[in-house]
């Protein structure tokens, strides 16, 4: 049996880990942390006085990877997946709409549905639907020199539609300004999201805690595969020789027995452990961050399971039924902030969209994740390495390898899955 050593056990670990348990190879997974998922993960917490996410995570339709990883480690069935896709929206003085898809042939229905937003008006709704669907047609690597906001101009899109549409999405995926964000990377997810299948637009929501539906299941599979997870062991140098991997050094063992590794650490935590100058690109990341903001109410009043805000700084709220969970996407300008005041200014913007007082919220709890995903701006895209390296025995994953896609959960398990392979190919 051959043997694998995977750092990292976020989700392009456990991806990986996963694929080569199912091919008969022996995993050995080293995570740094005490825990398991990276960037995404749950934990109880006493404040909300229930398991909470760190951070809510949306899935899609279109992450294939994903929910083919979520099929092999018996999770799938773990998740709540719309019907159709359906956006609710919180506006302002409590005047909400929703956006939704009937339920007749695809793609019909989906221009149907943007057709029928009562909030743009007709001219705003032609251009809105002919961009729509010039993506179908377009060659992104021609949008390239542009950011997303560049490029909703010139397609005439008004403030208003891209406020309602455009930007809910672009913030959501990319997690950055419409004026940072590369155009090119943008129209590569709507045709991923939109232009795919009738599924891919539908919107995915684990129905527990994250690491009920991913960590746990996950490590049950590779364990139950004959492989190891080995938790607080950190990773402190690969010992390279003639381009191959001969060591791998940690703070707890010395790994000589091996045949493969798989580094599935942010791009910032494998520069700690080799000089990266063996990738074929030399990235460079800027990072963004999201912010979580949990709050136990009173007395729930709220019907579906999440919104998203309308012309607000906040951007979706999740209802979790125990509690409710407020995020803030490319939240930079929170980050110096005391909780306090971060608090006040949610609370504040809060009680714009919905009838709530201060009596009605019974705790908090706020979570910032600083490095949740880096920027997809023109010149990152660019520089992105891929999963094979000068090092003949070292294979990359990470959401930031070159996966085509944006710094996502799916861009994680895609880039494990894709090591896999790499490693089944050049066993
Ligand atoms: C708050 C938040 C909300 C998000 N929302 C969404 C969403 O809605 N939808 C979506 O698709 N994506 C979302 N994302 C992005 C998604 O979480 C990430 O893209 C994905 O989890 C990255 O996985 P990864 O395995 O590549 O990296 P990571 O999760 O960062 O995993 C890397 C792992 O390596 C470990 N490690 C680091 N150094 C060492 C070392 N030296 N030795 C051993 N181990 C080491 C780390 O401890 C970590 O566990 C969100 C992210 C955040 C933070």
């Amino acid at each position: 049996m051959k043997k694998v050593i995977i750092i990292g056990g976020g989700l392009a670990g456990l991806s990986a880990a996963a694929h080569l348990s199912k091919k008969n190879f022996k995993v050995i997974l080293l995570e740094a942390s005490p825990k398991l998922g990276g960037r995404a993960y749950s934990f109880f917490d006493e404040k909300p006085q229930t398991e909470i996410d760190n951070g809510q995570h949306i899935l899609m339709g279109c992450y294939s990877d994903t929910l083919n990883f979520l099929k092999i480690i018996d999770a799938y069935k773990f998740l709540n997946i719309q019907k159709i896709l359906e956006i609710n929206y919180l506006a302002k003085d409590k005047n909400h709409f929703r956006l939704k898809a009937p339920n007749f042939i695809y793609p019909l229905n989906l221009l149907f549905a943007l057709f029928s937003f009562k909030e743009l008006n007709l001219k705003e709704k032609i251009s809105l639907l002919k961009l729509f669907i010039k993506i179908y047609f377009t060659d992104s690597e021609k949008l390239y020199g542009m950011t997303v906001q560049e490029w909703l101009k010139k397609e005439k899109q008004s403030d208003k539609a891209i406020r309602i549409f455009w930007e809910i999405i672009s913030i959501g995926a990319l997690n950055t300004s419409t004026e940072k964000a590369s155009a090119k990377i943008f129209c590569d997810i709507l045709k991923e999201i939109f232009w795919r299948d009738k599924f891919s637009s539908q919107i995915i929501i684990p129905a527990l805690p994250l690491s009920k539906t991913f960590c746990e299941p996950a490590s049950d599979f590779i364990k139950s595969n004959d492989g190891e997870i080995r938790l607080s062991e950190k990773c402190i140098e690969f010992v390279v020789d003639k381009n191959r991997i001969e060591k791998v050094i940690t703070d707890k063992n010395v790994y000589e027995d091996f045949d493969f590794v798989v580094s599935a650490v942010p791009f910032y935590a494998l520069e700690k452990i080799i000089d990266t100058s063996f990738l074929d690109k030399q990235p460079e990341f800027h990072y963004s961050s999201i912010l979580n903001i949990h709050l136990r109410i009173k007395e729930n009043f709220l019907q579906e399971d999440f919104y998203a805000f309308y012309d607000s700084e906040l951007h979706w709220l999740f209802n979790k039924r125990t509690h409710w969970n407020i995020v803030i996407s490319n939240a930079d300008k929170f980050m110096q902030m005391n909780n306090e005041e971060i608090f006040n200014l949610v609370f504040t913007e809060l009680k714009k969209f919905i009838a709530i007082s201060d009596d009605d919220i019974l705790l908090y709890k706020i979570i910032k994740e600083k490095r949740a995903t880096f920027i997809p701006d023109d010149f990152t895209l660019k520089h992105r390495p891929s999963t094979e390296t000068k090092v003949k025995n070292l294979f990359i994953a990470g959401d930031w390898v070159d996966t085509k896609l944006p710094a996502t959960i799916e861009s994680a398990v895609r880039s494990g899955r894709i090591a896999a392979e790499k490693i089944v190919f050049n066993n």
